[in-house]
């Protein structure tokens, strides 16, 4: 499982999710087929199942008219004037007595219907055979009268008891031999697969089963005289098993001695009446052994059938064989058969349709992530121009959004850090020389200025020399001291600075300069500006520089605005030097904030102006930026924070260290 799970974890997301929905989808139609299968399965059983018990009931009814035939006929000869008045001088071998019965049991098979099967035999009161008839296949035969009834066991219980008994009942095989009956009676055991081992009665194959109704005649004197037996075979014979199928609707009907099958409906392979085969051994424990009734699927010669068995008992109680009702299970099983295919054609459709679905969703899904990584990757290889598109999912749209942003941030830190690390080694170095340098060249101002006061004043060329050694060791010192503030400006010595005031002197001061002749400078200040915590000389610094540099870009003049406003946003302050000089060039505003870039002639510029600019307004957490078009002036924008420190600290921070 955790080994499947890792596998699964190296996939591609596009294919995961497909999977995925594929493998939801199969489980769901699969467990709903499945469950519903089951219902259906359970539906059409219990109803098969009802039919068979229904099916039972008719047969039961059927089985119970025919033997109320049986014993009316019996009843009714034992019953007829004729018998009572005949029977004594019959039992005595009267013939005209024998006759006169003999027409009378003739009388009574003619009032059967045509084709009906019936043994009538009127015995003694001894049971011993008097006369007898067999009607069988539309023929009515006299039987030969050897035979001791009484061998009968119910016949021996009438005469004992002088009630009438009927009942279903073994015929044994001699009396059938006499009677006329024996050929039919006999059925061939065959060899039939799940069978008990031994047939249930020994007497299977030869022997008979019927109904049997026997009834006591009494003679006019009220003595018993005789009985009158009434029987009806089953072996081979169908008309019982035939009618309950055709009349009543019922698949199948069986009526078994003891394990073996003598009238049928059944049929085997070959398509005839399946008698002579056993019923198998689990119904064989279930009914003949157990006494039960039997439900359910059972093999039944050649294939399954919903059945019912029940146990036939003689009138001892004795159980002699079984009904049995079955209905094929094939007809219901093509329907179950049907409905599996529809349910496997249908969960292969679904399927089908859930991976046309999913291929184009889950790459809709998985496409975001995929170009992020993309776009992940380039970054980490130092391609900050990495935007990713904010389409497709809500989720997606917010990540995507926020990683652009993430790569702009990180892009402007890093270009930060870049720049403040060369600002800082060169500080360094600058601080180093500025020190060497500013001694001597102290030295040098000094002796230079003694000599001039001591040179006479005739001596023109030579003090203008001197002049000229004076004014180049000053520039010298001004460029050491710019150095120094340079690598000075690491730390921001903040008090509240009021911003306007601090541009109105500046401006005041600008004006008696000679680099302002020509320039006009006007002041745009927002009165309501509020006050701001920062370090007053660096920012004086800052815009002494961004004025100087304006006034260098206008040498024929021009105007310099000074204008401050509150914003961008809440909490900031912005101040604006602009110009209408001469405008920076698309490729030197790259350089514009390296130090020693400049455009001015040696002697003139420093080239270190923006970027101790630069350093400051950093150091102050601020923005600065540049617009420039050649020609037609400069914007310098500076955006202050009005608070230096985060809000959630307390007000007026002093220092803040870079
Ligand atoms: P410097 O003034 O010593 O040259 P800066 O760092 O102050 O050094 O400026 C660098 C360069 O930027 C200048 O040489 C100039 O070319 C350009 N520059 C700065 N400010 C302006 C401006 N307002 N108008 C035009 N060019 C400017
Ligand atoms: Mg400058």
């Amino acid at each position: 499982m955790k080994k499947l799970l890792t596998t699964f974890s190296n996939w591609r997301l596009q294919h995961i999710l497909i999977v995925s929905f594929v493998l939801t989808t199969a489980i769901t139609v699969i467990v709903g087929s499945v469950i519903t299968y089951g219902v259906i399965n359970n539906y059409l059983a219990g109803a098969q199942d009802a039919r068979v018990g229904r099916d039972m009931d008719l047969a039961d009814a059927f089985y119970n008219i025919k033997l109320q035939d049986i014993s009316a006929t019996a009843g009714r000869l034992a019953a007829s004037k004729v018998v009572a008045h005949n029977v004594d001088s019959a039992s005595q071998r009267d013939a005209s007595a024998i006759q006169a019965i003999q027409d009378q049991i003739d009388n009574e098979i003619t009032s059967l219907p045509v084709g009906t099967q019936r043994l009538i035999v009127l015995t003694d009161a001894q049971g011993r055979c008097i006369t007898g008839r067999l009607a069988s296949m539309g023929h009515s035969t006299p039987i030969a009268c050897q035979t001791d009834w009484s061998s009968w066991p119910i016949v021996a219980s009438v005469l004992s008891e002088g009630e009438s008994h009927s009942a279903t009942e073994v015929f044994p095989a001699n009396t059938l031999a006499v009677v006329g009956l024996g050929r039919q009676a006999a059925i061939p055991l065959t060899e039939t697969p799940k069978a008990a081992p031994e047939p249930f009665d020994p007497r299977e194959g030869t022997a008979g089963l019927g109904l049997t109704s026997v009834a006591p005649v009494f003679s006019e004197d009220g003595e018993l005289g005789g009985t009158v037996l009434a029987a009806h075979l089953f072996n081979q014979d169908y008309t019982l098993v035939d009618r309950i199928k055709e009349v009543a609707g019922v698949d199948t009907v069986t009526i078994f001695f003891g394990d073996l099958r003598v009238s049928t409906n059944v049929e085997d392979e070959f398509g005839n009446r399946a008698i002579g085969t056993r019923v198998s051994q689990e119904v064989f424990d279930h009914v003949l052994v157990g006494g039960e009734e039997f439900t359910g699927p059972a093999y039944v010669v050649n294939q399954w059938y919903t059945t019912r068995y029940q146990p036939l008992y003689d009138h001892t109680g004795q159980i002699v064989g079984m009904l049995y009702v079955g209905a094929k299970q094939a007809s219901f099983q093509s329907l179950l058969d049907s409905f599996q295919r529809e349910v496997f054609r249908t969960t292969v459709a679904t399927i089908l349709l859930a991976v046309l679905i999913a291929i184009p969703v889950s790459l809709w899904i998985s496409r975001p992530f995929t170009i992020l990584a993309g776009a992940t990757r380039r970054v980490a290889q130092g391609d900050w121009s990495v935007r990713v598109p904010t389409t497709g999912l809500r989720e997606m749209r917010t990540q995507a959004a926020s990683f652009n942003t993430m790569v702009e941030n990180l892009q402007e830190a890093q270009d930060q850090l870049v720049q403040q690390e060369k600002l800082a080694s060169v500080g360094q170095l600058a601080a180093g020389v500025a020190h060497e340098i500013n001694n001597p060249l102290g030295s040098v101002l000094l002796y230079a200025d003694i000599l001039y006061k001591e040179t006479p004043d005739d001596r023109q060329q030579q003090r203008e020399d001197l002049q000229m050694i004076i004014r180049e060791a000053t520039r010298c010192k001004a460029i050491v001291n710019d150095l120094l503030n340079f690598s000075r400006q690491n730390q921001v010595l903040a008090q509240t600075t009021d911003l306007n005031a601090l541009l109105h002197d500046l401006a005041a001061q600008k004006r008696k300069q000679e680099l302002y002749t020509n320039v006009e400078i006007v002041e745009d200040l927002d009165p309501a500006l509020p006050a701001i915590q920062a370090d007053p000389l660096q920012l004086h610094q800052t815009f002494v520089n961004l004025m100087d540099n304006a006034a260098e870009a206008m040498p024929e003049g021009g105007r310099l605005k000074l204008r401050t406003y509150s914003g961008p946003t809440p909490g900031l302050v912005t101040v604006e030097v602009q110009d209408t000089g001469v405008g920076i060039s698309e490729e030197n505003m790259k350089k514009l904030f390296t130090p020693f870039f400049t455009t001015k002639p040696i002697g003139r510029g420093t080239g270190l102006g923006l970027a101790i600019i630069y350093g400051i307004v950093k150091m102050h957490r601020g923005q600065i930026n540049v617009q420039s078009e050649v020609g037609k002036g400069t914007v310098f924008t500076i955006t202050l924070r009005q608070q230096l420190a985060a809000p959630a600290e307390p007000s007026g921070a002093g220092t803040v260290q870079s």
